[in-house]
Parts: structure tokens; sequence; C-alpha cells
């Protein structure tokens, strides 16, 4: 292993709370009567549905197939009855069409996948078929699915796992590296044959010893070197890890393979194991229930579809009424108001947050202090853009770049004023979006 002091540009330095749950094991959420479904769990085009109510399913069995090249098919998490297709509440706070499986409590396989054992000897476009079709998301909150990041339209040389995790109270990926070491070195191995590459790295801040020495024990089985990286939020955004690790600076508005880059979430990884050597596709996931309002934080492997509300129970409750329902992060999570939401291939973190940490204050004026300008990864000027919003000038939010924010509130985190400065780049992007649209139809 080698240490990494580069420092990509601003950032920030939360208080991680992740003692909350780091040292608790991954435990396996008991099946339930019942998982519900959502059919759009990936950023790009929803699946089409394949199956109708009354359809008896097995586990594994597809419910949806990709609608296009940036779409995933979606897999029954156990085996059962499709017993609705209707819409349910989803991450967004509003509702989106969901599948629900009453389960008949026999989880039996019905996955249409042969393992591929001799992975090493096998044709690399059909490892990656294999990653289309058990329909793996970047699971790291992303969603973006992965077979399109392992298909470059330029040169590569360098795969790059992210194991940051620098989201504060997320230690989901820090369990599964320390828990499934091999695993995730396997699957850096196996994606790193995908894209002809030899070698792969795993970035992995500092806060984490433990897995790193961990990964380092077994990396060079796997051709893989371990980076040790700064703890400085948001060390896991892409372009800001591929800087830390290789020095490279990924333009504006391009992608990592401008770069020569790809990059894959360590539960990814893990993720493309399952469906390449076992021959499982993308059902279940390793998710962080967490806050102090709760009785038993911990981290738990849940199907796709199972209700918060059963995270929650399964981690004991609530000790006091917390202020907020987060799924993902303090940082770039999204507030929840129902509890009928469920678990997606990307939910991270289920997120209590006490009242006091809630910012109670009232946005104020900003008084130009710089200290957005100065915490901004993206080099772009958060006050003035909020300025624009504020204004509804969205076309000078566009000349000033708000498509380069990567909306990780490290800001918003910083402002004296309580500005809700990432909620402005966000309407900013969705109003963009929308002018482009209503020109495109005319
Ligand atoms: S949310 Fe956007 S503008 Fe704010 S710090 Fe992050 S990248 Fe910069
Ligand atoms: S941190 Fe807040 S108050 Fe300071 S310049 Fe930025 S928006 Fe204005």
């Amino acid at each position: 292993m080698s240490d990494n002091p580069r420092k990509f540009k601003g950032g920030v330095h939360p208080e991680d709370s992740k003692a909350l749950s780091a040292s608790k094991p991954v435990q396996t959420a008991p099946l339930l009567g019942k998982y519900t479904v959502i059919v759009h769990q990936n950023i790009g085009a929803p699946p089409e549905i394949v199956v109708k109510k009354g359809d008896l399913v097995k586990k594994g069995q597809l419910l949806a197939k990709a609608s296009g090249f940036v779409s995933v098919p979606l897999h029954a998490p156990t085996s059962g009855t499709v017993t609705a297709i209707e819409k349910s509440p989803g991450p967004a706070c509003v509702s989106v069409p969901s599948i629900e499986i009453t389960a008949d409590g026999k989880d039996e396989w019905g996955s249409p996948f042969e393992p591929i054992a001799d992975w090493r000897n096998t044709d690399p476009a059909v490892l990656k078929q294999r990653v289309v079709d058990a329909g793996i998301v970047g699971m790291g909150g992303a969603g973006f699915p992965s077979h399109v990041k392992l298909s470059p339209t330029k040169p590569v040389d360098t795969l790059i796992l992210n194991g940051a995790e620098c989201e504060p109270y997320l230690t989901a990926d820090h369990r599964l590296m320390l828990e499934q070491t091999e695993d995730v070195l396997l699957g850096a191995a196996i994606l790193a044959r995908i894209l002809g590459l030899k070698t792969a790295v795993i970035g992995v801040e500092a806060n984490k010893p433990d897995a790193i020495s961990k990964l380092n024990a077994f990396a060079s089985k796997y051709s893989v070197t371990v980076q040790k990286l700064r703890v400085n939020y948001p060390q896991g955004a892409e372009k800001q890890l591929i800087y830390a690790l290789t020095g490279r600076e990924v333009p504006i508005g391009g992608l990592p393979m401008d770069v020569g880059c790809v990059v894959q979430n360590v539960a990814s990884a893990v993720a493309v194991v399952e469906a390449v050597v076992k021959g499982i596709p993308s059902i279940e996931r390793i998710t962080t229930v967490t806050g102090e309002p709760l009785v038993n934080p911990g981290n738990w492997r849940f199907r796709i579809g199972t209700p918060i509300s059963k995270a929650l129970e399964l981690a004991g409750g609530v000790k006091y009424q917390p202020a907020k329902l987060l799924l993902g992060g303090p940082m770039m999570g999204f507030a929840q108001n129902s509890l009928d939401v469920t678990v997606m291939k990307n939910t991270s973190g289920i997120l209590l947050i006490p009242v006091e940490q809630v910012s109670q204050y009232t946005s104020e004026p900003c008084i130009r202090c710089g200290r957005c300008v100065e915490a901004c990864p993206m080099d772009i000027l958060p006050a003035t853009i909020s300025q624009a919003v504020e204004n509804e000038r969205f076309d000078w939010a566009e000349q000033l770049n708000v498509a380069a924010c990567i909306e990780c509130g490290s800001c918003s985190y910083v402002c004296p004023s309580h500005r809700p400065l990432n909620q402005h780049f966000k309407r900013a992007k969705a109003e963009i979006l929308a002018a482009r649209r209503k020109q495109q139809k005319k």
C-alpha cells in the first residue's frame, strides 16, 4: 500500500458520527412476508415490467427488463406471488410504480443465470453481459448502471474502486471491505478483465485503518493496489477521487473516461462477483441504519423492497422522536415523508437526525464571506449562483456553470447565513433541463 497525500480543492470536515455503527457486523434481515420493489431504481430509463398481478415468481426471476442501454433489469427478491402493481411511496416523496411480492416463505431460487466459475478464461464481453443482465448499478448512492461505465468509448488505463465512504454516519462499505475483503478484491479483478486491464486501485479514506490493512493483506493476490486517502468530504465524489489517486483532472462537463479512468463502488464490485461467480442478480444490499435517536444502529443486509419501517424496527426503534428521516447520508441524502418507502439498490443509509442537529435557523441574506467558494470542490461560485436562482435568472445560473455542481452540500454546510444553496442548485438544474426540453419540442 502507498499513502496518497494529494488533496483536491475545497471540501469540508463534518463530524463523521460513524462510531454509532462502524463496529457493528452486518446482520442479515429476516425474510419478510411482503416486499414492495420500486421499478425505477437506476439513473436512465425505467425498466419495463414483464410480470402481471397474480403471477408466481421465484427468487431472482425477472420482474422488469431493461428498456435501453442506460437502463437495468429488476429481479424478484424472494419467491411468491405478484399481488399488486401500483404506485407506492418513492424516495423523492412522490408515488412511483412498484411491484408488490407476497412471499411464499420458501425463498426458492429461480435465477436465470449459471455461475461462471472460470471467469479468468471467459470472454470479457460475456462477463459484461452478465453485469447488464444482473441489473447492477452504482450502489454508493448514484444508481448509475454499472455496465455503461464498463463500455467506455475512449481508451482507459485505470480502474478505481471507490471505498472512500466519505458521507458521515455511513459504514456499510466499511463493513463490506472488512467482512468480504476478498470479494471486493475479486470484484476489482473481474471488472479489470472486462475493461481489458491487468490491475486496479482501491481508494479508502484514512479513517478506516482496519479495512485498509485487511485489504492490503490480500491485495497483491488480485493485482490490486490499496491507496489511503485524506479524510476530506467529498473525497468519494468521482472527480475528487480520480484527482486524489491519479492527479488527473476530469474536465468540466467531462467523464472519468476523458482522463482514462473508470470508477466503480466497492459494493457494486461485490455485486459483480455475486452475478458472475455465483449467478445471483442484484436483489440485496448492505445498508447502514443509524442516527442518535435509534436504540441499536447498525448495518443490515436487506432484500430490495424492504420497507424502511422494517429496517428501523430491526434497529430497535427510536429512543426519542427524530426531526428528520433521510435516505443516504446527512450531506447528500434525501429527506423522506413516509416509512413505507422501500430499500432500493442505491440505498446506502437510512438515517434519523435528532432535532438538535437540524438547522433551526432561518435563511439570512448572503454576507459575502466567501466560505462557500473556499469549500466548493468544483471551483464554482455558490453564492452568485444562488443569487441568480433567487432572481429566477436560470440563464445566468447556467452561464455560471451550475451544471458542474455535484450537489455535495459542502457550501450549505459552511454557510453562516444558512442559505439553502444546494436546494437552489437542484432547482436551477431542473429549470434549465425543463427549458431545454421545451425548446426541443418547438
Ligand atoms: S453543492 Fe455544488 S456548489 Fe456547493 S460545494 Fe458542492 S459542488 Fe460546490
Ligand atoms: S457562505 Fe453563505 S454567506 Fe458566505 S458567501 Fe457563501 S452564500 Fe454568502
